[in-house]
């Protein structure tokens, strides 16, 4: 078989041979480690795919004390495989020139695809986002401004042209630049803009959907890199605090152009506690002493923006939701290691509303703002050691509260910023 990684996952059966797929997913805002566990299990697959969102995503991994973001490029780079950026994905062909400036003074190399209709961001988009915040004011939504939630949009509008339409010299852009002159003052020239992308793009263009059926009908396996998290989905998440994508994982096949059944199985990635940047309802947000120091000692900073995000207590409610959506069979448990420096520890298990409690995430969207939490009391991690391959009894005992709450198996279980720091269990 050509599936090497440890995990155990339902085969997908095509042409006779088995093909597990793998999507990761977020659970929570974004920011829960994906990279990381991107990288920790690339190994296993031919390919990493990026399927949505765009540059606002910041992807962290920590080898032997070196960190790398990755903003565009699939985290699967340091493991050298093929790399894809599906058409779902907004992309900004400047930040991809950075990355691939990065790689090649690091003296690597990509094996990338661009999907000739990704979305493209130009100039005129950050524009715009900029714009947009500043209309909101109090209300700002605290968006990364790289352009992506007005990309989203003006492809929404037909009015920006595709990776391939760049490439190819076929679109017209007089309707945008009219439009952008109706709100803006001065219209950015993008003739310089437009040279450079060419030049990123060029000889990197392909089918991406039609890549991936290609190497599952080889009989390899492909993994689906996602960007933000499940509670800030265009549709499904906090709206209108959220990001101008498709956040969940079956906007795998609907934005890679693959049927459902090559979506395979999914993991989805919670951090210990809960994070999340820019404005919005965060019903376990914790603004004392405990707060702060989880942020300080989990580095909770945005990798793009480097804004401080907000801190909470692990919240089951939106877990469940999030669990739900995305069909998530296996989980991956991120920061644990943090946990180990708060003398308190705490788990929410509902809302509670106007006095009525409620454990369903999706009624009480409406009224998240107003939302409770009621939280159940654990036993702290403080003081503990995580040891390698050797969790203690407590971090034992908070995981099978976890699966007996959600359902799903704590395949996974991350304990420190480096690749080393990954616990295997049900192996
Ligand atoms: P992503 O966007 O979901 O990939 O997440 P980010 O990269 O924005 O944020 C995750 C951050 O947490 C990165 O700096 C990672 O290096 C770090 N990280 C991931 N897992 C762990 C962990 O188990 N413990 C600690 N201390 N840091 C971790």
């Amino acid at each position: 078989m050509p599936f090497s990684c440890r995990i155990e996952l339902n085969p997908l059966r095509l042409n006779s041979r088995y093909v597990r797929n793998l999507c990761i997913v977020g659970l929570q805002w974004g920011d829960e480690g994906k990279g990381k566990i991107v990288d920790y299990y690339a190994d296993g697959f031919e390919a990493v795919v990026r399927y949505n969102g765009g540059s606002n995503a910041g992807h962290t991994i920590v080898i032997n004390g070196r960190t790398f973001v990755f903003h565009l490029l699939p985290s699967g780079l340091l493991k050298k495989k093929k790399l894809l950026i599906g058409p779902g994905v907004a992309l900004d062909p400047l930040t991809l020139r950075e990355e691939l400036d990065m790689v090649a003074k690091e003296g690597g190399e990509a094996d990338l695809m661009v999907d000739e209709r990704c979305t493209l961001v130009t100039t005129l988009e950050k524009e715009m986002d900029s714009f947009i915040e500043g209309l909101r004011g109090a209300n700002a939504i605290g968006t990364t401004k790289r352009g992506i939630g007005p990309s989203y949009a003006m492809r929404a509008l037909r009015l920006t042209p595709r990776a391939g339409d760049l490439v190819n010299g076929s679109f017209d852009m007089s309707s945008a630049i009219a439009f952008y002159g109706s709100f803006l003052k001065t219209i950015p020239d993008l003739t310089e803009w437009k040279d450079r992308s060419r030049e990123v793009l060029a000889g990197k263009m392909g089918d991406v959907g039609g890549k991936v059926m290609e190497l599952n009908e080889a009989g390899h396996s492909v993994m689906f890199e996602g960007a933000q998290g499940t509670l800030l989905d265009l549709i499904f998440g906090t709206y209108p605090y959220v990001t101008g994508a498709h956040t969940i994982a079956s906007y795998v096949p609907a934005g890679l152009g693959i049927p459902n059944s090559a979506l395979g199985d999914v993991m989805g990635v919670a951090k210990a506690y809960t994070t999340r940047v820019g404005g919005g309802p965060f019903p376990t947000e914790m603004t004392d002493e405990t707060g702060e120091k989880i942020r300080k000692v989990g580095k909770e900073y945005g990798a793009t923006t480097g804004r401080p995000r907000r801190v909470g207590w692990l919240d089951l409610v939106g877990l469940k939701y999030a669990v739900r959506l995305n069909g998530v069979s296996e989980l991956a448990l991120t920061k644990l290691d943090i946990l180990t420096k708060v003398k308190e520890m705490k788990v929410c298990v509902g809302y509670s509303i106007d006095g009525s409690e409620t454990g369903d995430f999706s009624r009480a969207l409406p009224r998240l703002a107003d939302a409770r939490p009621v939280y159940q009391d654990m036993r702290s991690f403080f003081g503990l050691e995580l040891r390698e391959n050797q969790l203690p009894q407590v971090a034992e005992q908070l995981l099978e509260f976890l699966e007996d709450e959600l359902k799903v198996k704590v395949t996974l279980v991350s304990t420190g910023e480096e690749r080393s720091a990954t616990m295997q269990r049900h192996a």
